[in-house]
């Protein structure tokens, strides 16, 4: 812990002017016009903002507080659509302790200056680091990197913010541990504390992060820190083993919200199993994603099919390894009949259904004909790596659904112009056929209106589907991203009006999906807000919570 005094403080802000130099006093006002590099907070004046980064400089350390244009740069990198600058850090501040945090939080009160948390900031298609406002200073947790406890007995996890799912893997292979991670698909360089607190999915039996989610510490704006569950219990040995603790459940209200900054997360991890299986089922038409959604409904509510699912459409996959020129040069969105042939070409289907089984070779022996002769009655093709293990996106996802690391998928960001740029829009459906098929014709058509492609991903859970629809647009070009902006906007619009919300959504839709969910739930949340952080200096506007 770096311990400050208040002394210190005060000669630090005096210092503040000469020590922080031109470039924080020089930074430009929000409206400024400039080069869109960093943006100050909205009615904190240049000079008391030099103030508050002397401040956090006294905390931290000189060199991990990023104030100018040039070291705020990496963090207002964002893949989505931002045509009016309208999510532009002010700056970051990296604490190394929670010691640190609750210190920053005191400055940030007194001086009103707005925080968003990020714990390793690869929010790709949803905003990365970047604020839901401009102005706000991105607090990054990445040097809080700890992997504070493995219980090799239990299966469970207790890591810092920074923690990537790779130091995981490397930990365990390092100490022999027989444990798969659960991973997004851009495992690697992305962690289990950002993704689990933006409920994010994997795909293994373990794919609900949040659900495998298990003990958390929280910093709130004025600096209280709170173990939820039995970490509330003095010397507890079962924080990461029991999930509801006693009273009101409060995980949840730390996810997907700006109540407070979890410095710690625990989760469990998946006991490698004996044996394997991955499968892949092809279907040829667009419009059978109703009969695969109806297949898979009761072999995910049984749990003969365990892992998350995921439905992949031809384009997604085509778009992991391909650029767009490769197939189609005009404008307008690409045509399935095209999608279908280029796709076949590569022994993939216009839908590629990836789910596995997992067990021991009795258990798998059992179910496979159960699966198999279901699939195969609604017209799909049942391969396995027998016939497909040579393609590159079957070992792709085989990978996946057991917990590798890969980035392969990153691919998918440069499928058009010379820039590259997606924004997710994830709606959510009931796993019902009529539902999953109303979703992607409706998603065809406005993205069509727009000169978009169809980039989809279902993936699957008990008795819903996360519809994941990577928008891809050329970030380089003003007018595309004008567009891209307008299309999502749209799309979270009209999705809405036949009852279809997102599950999650970036930083610059957040109050869109927000009013989609109604008045008294935003009122409930506006109450939490004020009670929990009164000077709204925690990631205001995040999920549409002022
Ligand atoms: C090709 C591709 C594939 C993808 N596949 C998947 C996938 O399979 N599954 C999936 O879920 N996502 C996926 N994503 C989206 C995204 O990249 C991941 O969800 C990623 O894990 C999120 O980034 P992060 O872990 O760095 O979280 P961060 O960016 O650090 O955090 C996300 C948000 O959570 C909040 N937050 C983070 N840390 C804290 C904290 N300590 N306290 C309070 N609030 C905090 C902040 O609002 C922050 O903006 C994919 C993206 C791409 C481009």
């Amino acid at each position: 812990m770096t311990t400050v005094s208040r002394r210190e403080i005060l000669q630090a802000s005096a210092l503040s002017a000469a020590a922080l130099g031109a470039a924080a006093l020089a930074a430009p006002a929000m409206a400024s016009p400039l080069d869109h590099a960093r943006m100050l907070p909205e009615g904190l004046p240049p000079r008391e903002f030099a103030a508050a980064v002397a401040e956090l400089r006294a905390i931290v350390g000189q060199q991990w507080v990023f104030a100018d244009a040039d070291s705020t740069l990496p963090y207002t990198k964002s893949l989505i659509p931002d045509p009016d600058h309208r999510h532009v850090p002010s700056g970051a501040v990296a604490p190394a302790s929670v010691e640190e945090v609750q210190a920053i939080l005191k400055v940030a009160n007194r001086y009103r200056l707005p925080l968003w948390p990020i714990s390793t900031g690869k929010n790709m298609g949803y905003g990365m680091a970047t604020p839901a406002s401009s102005g706000q200073m991105v607090l990054d947790l990445k040097r809080m990197n700890r992997i504070i406890e493995i219980d090799a007995e239990l299966g469970t996890a207790l890591v810092e913010p920074g923690v990537t799912y790779q130091d995981l893997r490397d930990y365990l292979d390092a100490n022999n541990l027989p444990f798969w991670l659960d991973v997004p698909t851009v495992g690697p360089i992305v962690s289990p504390v950002g993704n689990t607190l933006e409920r994010g999915v994997g795909y293994t039996p373990y794919g609900d992060h949040f659900f495998m989610q298990c003990g958390m510490e929280v910093v709130l704006a004025d600096g209280t820190l709170v173990r939820t569950g039995m970490g509330s219990v003095p010397g507890s040995t079962s924080w990461q083993a029991f999930k509801w603790g006693y009273g009101p459940y409060l995980d949840g209200i730390f996810t997907q919200s700006n109540f407070g900054v979890v410095t710690k997360l625990g989760f469990w991890l998946m006991p490698a199993p004996p044996a394997y299986k991955p499968f892949v089922v092809q279907f040829d038409e667009m419009d059978d994603v109703a009969k695969i959604t109806d297949t898979i409904r009761p072999f995910r509510m049984n749990n003969l099919i365990p892992n998350g699912v995921l439905i992949m459409g031809a384009a997604y996959q085509l778009a992991m390894f391909h650029r767009r020129a490769d197939f189609w040069t005009e404008t307008r969105q690409i045509p399935d009949a095209v999608v279908k042939a280029e796709a076949r070409k590569r022994g993939l289907g216009m839908w590629n259904t990836y789910f596995a089984l997992y067990g021991t070779d009795e258990i798998i022996a059992a179910v496979e004909p159960i699966v198999r002769g279901a699939f195969e009655a609604a017209g799909g093709k049942v391969l396995t790596a027998t016939e497909m293990s040579d393609n590159p996106w079957f070992r792709h996802h085989a990978s996946l659904m057991k917990g590798g690391m890969t980035l392969e998928e990153i691919g998918i960001v440069r499928w058009r112009g010379t820039e590259g740029g997606m924004v997710a829009f994830a709606p959510v459906a009931p796993a019902k056929g009529t539902e999953t098929r109303g979703q992607t014709a409706l998603a065809k058509e406005i993205l069509a209106k727009y000169d978009f492609d169809y980039a989809p991903a279902y993936a699957v859970g008990g008795r819903e589907l996360h519809h994941i629809i990577f928008l891809l647009y050329d970030k380089g070009h003003p007018a595309e991203e004008r567009k891209a902006d307008a299309c999502v906007r749209e799309m979270i619009t009209r999705f809405a009006e036949r009852g279809w919300a997102a599950y999650r959504t970036g930083v610059s839709t957040m109050d869109l999906v927000a009013q989609q969910y109604g008045d008294a739930n935003r009122a409930l949340n506006a109450r939490i807000k004020h009670a929990l952080d009164p000077n709204h200096i925690l990631a205001p506007g995040k999920q549409g919570i002022a």
